[in-house]
């Protein structure tokens, strides 16, 4: 006999356990399944995980969880053909509200699994979801490789892969220009090494993110993370620049590695682990149905993933609270009907990060019509800053001029003000 479940989750990241630690607070019978051998496994890596969202959900609790360093130096490093420029934010002093902290994943997802199964779900592992089930147009549960699993709700929480949405026609086949490839890799020093590098105190953290020369062309960023014995490293591309500029993955991050802004940091370090994944950003334009008779999608199946800052983590959080709290009130009521669930995308569409999303819509492809702005700024900006900085007998207004002259010379003035016009529109 086929199991029945209150709800099933497929996918043991951070939207799929937010959704199942909701519903087993609230006594539903809930069952995650997950493809890795456990929860994070299949996500070796990490990244910044901005705390709101999950201190939302748990306050206080997460300061339990297996966290690497608080972030208290965020930076942009605009790198140039020869020079780069780095633009850092200090945090002095312990936060009474800290914002972010890097984690690994393989680390993390492990501890907040166990946070939902600790709150009464079921996690089963090793186990893969082939197809979502559907009877009467409305979905009843799940295939997998080892048998079906019937619920009167499936929130589908399987990352930017998504398979199961496609194969259940809530969203198309993304396009190259709606996913990024993303390389990452993990290098192991000391910390004191670490600190030293960054100028850090122990248990302090360094976010670095990457645009410029070595980027140009395509439309992504790089970046570095300080962890408490090891560094990530590496970036994020759209597909389509990737495949229009016909560079593989691997040689772009061998070269990004080789910048003297992130080998600097690198040097003498060991490469232990190496992962290329993908990040969503079709961008609010590109969602898919979040929610149909039976089922919500959340976490980047949702394409929940802001290309701006580099979240996706916390809103995956964010999506699998909301999903869990509409899943309770559908249970309680015994209607997991689409009009019921629609609350769902009527509760995330207000909200902060949703609101983020809709307003910049369509910044991501007009960068891409114009990949250029990548690299220009970035070069324009060091070139004026080395003829500031030297001293060769030119006056600071003929300095002035040539500054002009330079910035220009990247893009014209009209491009500037178009630019600026366009971005300045998307973010306020
Ligand atoms: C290189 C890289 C760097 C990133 N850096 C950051 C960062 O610094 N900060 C940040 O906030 N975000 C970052 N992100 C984004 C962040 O990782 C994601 O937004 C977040 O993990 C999404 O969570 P999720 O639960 O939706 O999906 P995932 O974390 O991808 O989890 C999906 C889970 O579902 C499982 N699964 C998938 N399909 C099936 C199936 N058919 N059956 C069973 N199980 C299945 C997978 O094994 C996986 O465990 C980064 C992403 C990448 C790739």
């Amino acid at each position: 006999m086929t199991e029945k479940f209150d709800a099933i989750v497929v996918g043991a990241g951070p939207a799929g356990v937010t959704a199942a630690y909701v519903m087993a607070t609230n006594k539903m019978n809930v069952v995650m399944i997950e493809r890795g051998e456990y929860p994070g496994g299949k996500n070796v890596i990490g990244g910044v995980l901005y705390i709101k969202t999950l201190n939302d959900l748990m306050p206080g609790l997460w300061k339990e969880a297996p966290l690497e360093r608080r972030i208290v130096q965020h930076s942009y490093c605009l790198m140039g053909e020869h020079e780069h420029t780095l633009l850092t934010h200090i945090t002095v002093g312990q936060s009474d509200s800290p914002n972010g902290y890097t984690i690994l994943r393989s680390k993390f997802d492990k501890w907040y699994a166990k946070k939902a199964q600790d709150g009464g779900a079921l996690l089963i592992t090793k186990t893969n979801v082939t197809e979502l089930l559907r009877q009467d147009g409305k979905i009843v549960g799940v295939r997998t490789d080892r048998g079906d699993l019937l619920a009167d709700l499936v929130i589908v929480a399987e990352g930017a892969n998504t398979m199961l949405c496609e194969k259940a026609g809530l969203i198309e086949k993304p396009h190259p220009k709606q996913m990024a490839v993303a390389v990452k890799e993990i290098v192991s020093l000391p910390s004191e090494r670490i600190q030293e590098r960054f100028g850090l105190r122990q248990d302090e953290g360094a976010a670095i993110q990457y645009i410029g020369a070595p980027f140009g062309g395509f439309v992504g960023f790089g970046f570095v993370y300080t962890n408490k014995e090891s560094i990530s490293v590496g970036f994020g591309a759209l597909i389509s620049t990737m495949m229009k500029e016909c560079t593989k993955p691997y040689d772009l991050m061998e070269r990004f590695k080789a910048e003297p802004s992130v080998e600097r940091f690198l040097r003498d370090g060991q490469v232990k682990e190496y992962q290329a994944h993908m990040i969503p950003e079709a961008g609010y334009a590109g969602m898919p149905r979040l929610f149909t008779d039976g089922a919500l999608v959340v976490g980047d199946s949702a394409m929940l993933a802001n290309p701006l800052t580099g979240e996706g983590a916390d809103l995956a959080i964010l999506s699998g609270r909301l999903a869990g709290q509409v899943a309770t009130q559908a249970h309680r009521v015994h209607d997991h009907t689409s009009r019921r669930l629609s609350e769902y995308q009527s509760l995330l569409l207000n909200s902060f990060a949703l609101k983020d999303m809709k307003k910049q819509s369509g910044l991501i492809r007009y960068i891409e019509e114009n990949p250029e702005i990548m690299s220009a700024y970035p070069e324009g900006l060091n070139a004026a800053l080395a003829e500031w900085f030297r001293v060769d007998g030119f006056t600071r207004s003929e300095k002035i001029r040539r500054i002009r002259h330079i910035v220009t010379s990247k893009r014209k003035l009209t491009r500037i003000l178009k630019d600026a016009y366009t971005v300045g529109r998307k973010l306020m």
